[in-house]
């Protein structure tokens, strides 16, 4: 199949991507794995539901196209990602389309991903010819010592349907950067946009089998099939701690190279010493960017109790005042949750949290309709030990808790197994850096509600994560390193 540019063509109409898996280069033929619009609940297209033999034909593909990517230069290498860049931001009013109806976020966060998304194929671009080496003379003086970079090779990359186009491009962005051949399992929540990704990506001329994709209902024995496959030596997963722990045991049968990016749970500081409206337009940010459907989405609001009333009154006008609504429509600043499960999952925690003592300021109910709608809510007089203290909220809830002092909110901070993300607003820097040395976490803000940025090593610590995506690390996650000890 060629890419449809004729000017009738509407690249965000889902049926433009509902054909089938992406293979060397070929579209095959398959439905099996209906798309569902969140806003609405209707169906808005069927892709192709992979099997284990259609993975290994993934391998073969990327396989067969491995040599000549690793040998391709540099330059046109870079080349291709940029033009990839482009056609992305020519594209952008319809891939956000097409990502607000499949995964129903808010037309404006739609936008936004498709910006940040198509950076990281500009940043690669840039990277690709600046791969690092190093050398060095042996301490012992008997020899040099030279340290390569090598494409690691074949690699799996699996991603969540939060932000169906930028986690996609986090992973291929800098795996093509390096000279590997990939195979992408997206979300079969939100597959249509990484299969508009494929067709751009071919017009871009990446090569046939470089880039792969594949849907699936079968994630478990697809996957484990392609990491029991030799020739496969990188997993780069981004979703869930528990599916991640479940694949580092796989990949481990086989010691497949991996990068994790799993769950957060992101404390949101506020000192009494912080500009107050600052922090107010921060949080709004930090909890209610893509409806709060994000890792790095604040989760416990610790609020110190000298600014605490005024930040709960200030949280919840804002909130109140959301408009709630069908990702598509252009009114919209809070869309729906990705399924109706996730409506019952805040239900679940909200109404724990109120029986255990909570005080609900505004929302806290699921919304009546046919899409999956969750109002905008906010928490007070929440206890530590909640539920939602310890879990992902993944949803537009913010619950607040009042603190003391700064010793009992870095401990109450580091009291969790994920260490993704943490927000700091105070008006004294030299205690902001402060704490921020002490919280247990790859990535900090400090008087800002957004740290994502392709030019920054995005990562977690502790159970939120291996290795760091995005800035000038994150190609060598798909480098291995080759030393040699050389006389001359
Ligand atoms: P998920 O773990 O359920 O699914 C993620 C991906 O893994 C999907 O493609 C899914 O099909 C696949 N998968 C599921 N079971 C599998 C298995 N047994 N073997 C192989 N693949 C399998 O997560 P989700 O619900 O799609 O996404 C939300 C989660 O992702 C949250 O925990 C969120 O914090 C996390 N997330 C993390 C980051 C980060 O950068 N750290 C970014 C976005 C989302």
């Amino acid at each position: 199949m060629t890419l449809d540019s004729s000017p009738s063509s509407d690249f965000a109409d889902p049926a433009l991507h509902a054909s089938g898996l992406f293979i060397g280069g070929n579209w095959l033929a398959g439905t099996g794995i209906p798309v569902v619009n969140p806003s609405t609940a209707d169906v808005l297209a069927e892709v192709a539901d992979a099997t284990v033999e259609d993975a290994i034909c993934a391998v073969d593909a990327a396989e067969a196209a491995a040599a000549d990517w690793r040998a391709t230069p540099a330059r046109t290498r870079a080349e291709i990602l940029r033009r990839w860049f482009e056609l992305m931001t020519e594209h952008a009013d319809e891939l956000s389309r097409l990502i607000s109806l499949e995964n129903g976020k808010a037309l404006p966060d739609a936008r936004g991903e498709v910006a940040y998304a198509a950076e990281f194929f500009r940043w690669y671009a840039e990277e690709a010819v600046r791969i690092p080496g190093e050398f060095r003379h042996a301490p012992s003086g008997a020899n040099h010592i030279l340290v390569d970079h090598d494409p690691i090779g074949i690699s799996v990359l699996i991603t969540p349907w939060n932000f169906p186009a930028a986690m996609a491009t986090r992973k291929i962005g800098p795996a093509l950067a390096a000279g590997c051949t990939v195979i992408l399992k997206p979300a079969s929540e939100t597959p249509l946009t990484a299969y508009a990704m494929a067709r751009l990506g071919t017009e871009a001329g990446v090569p046939p089998g470089v880039v792969n994709v594949l849907t699936t209902t079968r994630p478990g024995p697809v996957v484990n099939a392609m990491l029991a496959d030799p020739r496969v030596r990188k997993l780069s997963f981004t979703g869930s701690t528990a599916v991640g722990r479940t694949l580092l045991a796989e990949a481990a049968k086989t010691v497949v190279s991996c990068s994790m990016e799993l769950g957060g749970n992101a404390p949101f500081i506020v000192f009494d010493d912080a500009d107050l409206n600052a922090a107010l337009d921060g949080a709004m940010i930090a909890k209610m960017r893509n409806a709060g459907e994000a890792c790095t989405a604040a989760n416990r609001f610790y609020v110190q109790a000298g600014i605490h009333d005024a930040f709960v009154a200030g949280l919840t006008e804002r909130m109140a005042a959301l408009t709630v609504g069908a990702g598509i429509d252009p009114t919209t600043q809070v869309g729906p949750m990705i399924t109706t499960k996730a409506v019952s999952n805040l239900d679940r925690l909200v109404s724990q949290a109120v029986d255990s003592g909570a005080k609900v300021t505004t929302g806290g109910k699921p919304l009546p309709g046919n899409g999956y709608f969750y109002p905008p809510t906010v928490l007070e007089s929440v206890p530590f030990d909640a539920a939602l203290a310890h879990e992902e909220i993944f949803g537009p809830v913010a619950p607040v808790y009042r603190f003391e002092t700064e010793e009992q909110v870095i401990a109450l901070a580091n009291d969790t197994e994920y260490g993704l993300a943490a927000y700091i607003y105070s008006g004294d820097l030299a205690r902001a850096l402060r704490v921020s040395k002490r919280i247990e976490s790859g990535m900090i803000a400090i008087n800002r509600g957004l740290m994502s940025d392709p030019a920054a090593p995005f990562g977690g610590a502790k159970q939120s994560g291996l290795g760091r995506e995005g800035g000038v690390t994150g190609i060598l996650e798909f480098m291995e390193p080759k030393y040699v000890a050389v006389n001359y």
